[in-house]
């Protein structure tokens, strides 16, 4: 039997619905979100994913304000933008695209966000909030987007998480990292896989959830997945042949009983927790 397929753009287009109908509550309250999207130089692909997440900021009614330093700005110039931002009361959130310029050191940087306008979840106060909450509802006000957005698409199959085997491939601290902390708050036994693990396949087949996040093309073959697995594919790969995850679809949807497509997985909730985690901000910093 086929794998049920996950529709990304579904479950975001139901919560985006949710939220533009609380931006018209907030509104009729005098509050306007306002997300600051600050991107630095003019690297094309974040140009793009800006572009993205203005739209769908302005499709439910969040105010998105431009922030556009040049390539070389010196990082306390970077800093005070930031800081000007954070005292800004029209701005509940603030966006820094990643990756910045080399001179820039980005955890020094993300830093200077505030944690209450730290909508990305990249704050080290929200990070480590995150690494010491044992239950779900110890988790700090913001958690980073993707994996937010993994755990939502996990729920909307119905899977119980808790008391489950769960395997994440990737450690980095933007997606495999918080995916293996929230997966913890929710009672699942987590296996953490990177680059350096041994017999990748024997620890994935063991997997009731799981979560791939490399940035390797097509890694995880049918022969790796337990059947019936929840797999959830956050890799993004450029192909000649187009978009491609880090698991081989085709084989996948054979073996596994959940599965999201690349495009049209986690790609669109990414952007979604970003516009909750703005009217949250928004509603909060009014005291709503
Ligand atoms: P990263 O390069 O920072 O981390 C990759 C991780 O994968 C590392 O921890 C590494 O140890 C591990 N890894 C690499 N090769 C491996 C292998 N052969 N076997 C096991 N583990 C291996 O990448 P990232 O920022 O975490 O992103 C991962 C992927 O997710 C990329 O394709 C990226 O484009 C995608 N991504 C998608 C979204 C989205 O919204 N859809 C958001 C963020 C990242």
């Amino acid at each position: 039997m086929g794998a049920k397929i996950i529709d990304g753009k579904q479950v975001a287009a139901s919560i985006r619905q949710r939220l533009k109908e609380e931006v018209a509550e907030l509104a009729k309250k005098g509050v306007t979100p306002g997300l600051a999207t600050v991107l630095v130089g003019e690297d094309p692909a974040s140009q793009v994913y800006v572009r993205m997440k203005e739209k769908a900021c302005g499709e439910i009614g969040i105010i998105s304000k431009g922030i556009r330093p040049p390539a070389d700005i010196p990082q306390e110039e970077l800093i005070a933008q930031l800081e000007e931002l954070n005292r800004d009361p029209a701005i509940h959130g603030i966006l820094v695209q990643l990756p910045l310029p080399k001179h820039l050191n980005t955890a020094e940087v993300l830093k200077h966000v505030s944690p209450e306008k730290d909508v990305d979840g990249f704050h080290p106060l929200n990070l480590g909030k995150l690494l010491s909450a044992k239950y779900w509802d110890e988790l700090p006000k913001f958690v980073p987007c993707t994996p937010a957005g993994v755990i939502k698409l996990i729920d909307s199959t119905g899977v119980e998480i808790e008391g489950k085997q769960a395997v994440v491939v990737g450690r980095s601290i933007i997606v495999g990292k918080p995916v293996a902390m929230l997966l913890l708050a929710r009672q699942a036994t987590v296996t953490m896989c990177h680059s350096r693990t041994k017999d990748l396949g024997a620890v994935t087949r063991e997997a009731d959830i799981l979560v791939v996040a490399a940035g390797v093309p097509r890694l995880i073959k049918g022969e790796m997945i337990k059947p019936g697995a929840v797999v959830i594919d956050v890799g993004v790969n450029r192909l000649e042949e187009g978009l491609v995850g880090d698991v081989d679809f085709d084989q996948a949807k054979e073996v596994a009983g959940y599965l999201t497509p690349v495009p049209g997985g986690v790609g669109p909730m990414t952007i979604t927790m970003l516009l909750a985690n703005t009217v949250r901000a928004a509603r909060e910093a009014a005291g709503l």
